[in-house]
């Protein structure tokens, strides 16, 4: 699944949120997510369609989307050179698909801030200081090699043209994300694992207060707004109390539903449905996804055997009962290898065993 790293610095909320999220109270309540190791929590993504269909085919199983939040603790200034648990946090940080730094807004007078006053924008650079650092001392550790890699071939040479143009850019203060890069320049330093390269999030952890105030932005970047006690408290609740408890402090949803739905959308990812009595599913793809590639989510013999997909939007699928209902109504189609799924379908998959 989907594994979004949260990174900050001390003391801004990271362990209290992580523990939350990871809770199985609440929203997960109904779901048996184990963790992992102990800095890794898999999180049901909350999408209320899935109840609307587990209604109508009253499955044996519910199964939600799932992300993966890993706890990445210990970067503090210096970290790029070692400080605190600056190697074991690199690593960690490597394996995930996006980052995600909290960022201190509340103001709480008893915790102490490490740089000694609330201050977002400065806590942000510091964060993107260190990555940048860490990316600038990967990039220069691998030059030897790629080096005589770029007299090899042309492959090589385009590795090496691009490392120095990515250093030039660290070294200006840029991430690589937000580099002039093409797409070949991109894959071709790939395998260097950069950190800068990934998407990020930010979190901004409010006072309860401040939940639907407007926030300013962070390098160029709106900020998800979110109170890590108010998501300790939510975690603490059933689903009913939670959501009597949401609505008395006039919010819609949990923070973990809008970080999840902000995380999707960066990403650039939706989710598709398959649903029958023995299960009822969600799927994570990419926008844009073609059926055989929606089928492989689910199983690589399905995406080489691929045939057709029986497809409902999940409209007409509520609409008219499920998937006989939408075939007596003409609503379900036969779709094939270059259909592009949309948000929502509800999929059925033919296939060559
Ligand atoms: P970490 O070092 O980033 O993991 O931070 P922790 O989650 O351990 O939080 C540090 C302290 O800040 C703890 O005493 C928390 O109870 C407190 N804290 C975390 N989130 C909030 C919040 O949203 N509001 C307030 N007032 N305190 C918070």
């Amino acid at each position: 699944s989907l594994s979004i790293g949260i990174v900050g610095l001390p003391n801004v909320g990271k362990s209290t949120l992580f523990t939350a999220l990871t809770n199985k109270g609440g929203l997960a309540a109904n779901y048996p997510f184990a963790t992992i190791e102990p800095n890794v929590g898999v999180v049901p993504v909350p999408d209320t369609r899935l109840d609307a269909l587990a209604k109508i085919d009253n499955p044996a199983r519910l199964v939600p989307a799932t992300v993966e939040f890993v706890d990445i603790a210990g970067l503090v200034a210096g970290a790029s050179q070692g400080e605190g648990l600056g190697n074991q946090f690199l690593a960690n940080i490597r394996e995930t698909d996006a980052i995600c730094e909290v960022v201190r807004f509340f103001s709480d007078p008893d915790v102490v801030h490490v740089a000694g006053r609330v201050d977002p924008q400065s806590d942000v650079e510091t964060i993107k200081t260190e990555l940048i650092l860490a990316d600038m001392a990967t990039v220069e550790k691998a030059l030897p090699r790629l080096e005589k890699e770029a007299k090899r071939d042309k492959a090589g040479a385009l590795k090496l043209e691009t490392a120095k143009k990515v250093f030039a850019g660290l070294n200006d203060g840029h991430r690589v994300a937000r580099m002039d890069l093409t797409e070949d320049e991109i894959a071709s330093v790939y395998d260097l694992h950069l950190l800068t390269v990934k998407p990020m999030l930010y979190i901004a952890n409010v006072d309860e207060d401040q939940l639907s105030a407007d926030l300013p932005e962070i390098d160029g970047c709106a900020p998800v707004p979110i109170c890590a006690k108010v998501e300790a408290d939510l975690a603490e609740l059933d689903a009913e109390e939670a959501e009597e408890y949401l609505e008395a402090m006039g919010l819609e949803e949990s923070g973990l539903a809008r970080l999840v739905r902000e995380a999707y959308r960066l990403l650039g990812l939706q989710s598709f449905f398959t649903s029958g009595e023995t299960e009822t599913r969600a799927w994570t793809i990419p926008i844009g996804a073609k059926a055989p590639q929606a089928a492989g989510v689910i199983h690589t013999d399905f995406e080489r055997g691929f045939i057709k997909a029986e497809t409902a939007s999940f409209e007409d699928y509520v609409e008219h009962n499920g998937e006989a209902g939408c075939r007596a109504a003409g609503r379900l189609r036969q779709e094939g290898k270059e259909y592009v799924v949309a948000d929502g379908d509800v999929m059925h998959f033919k296939f060559n065993v």
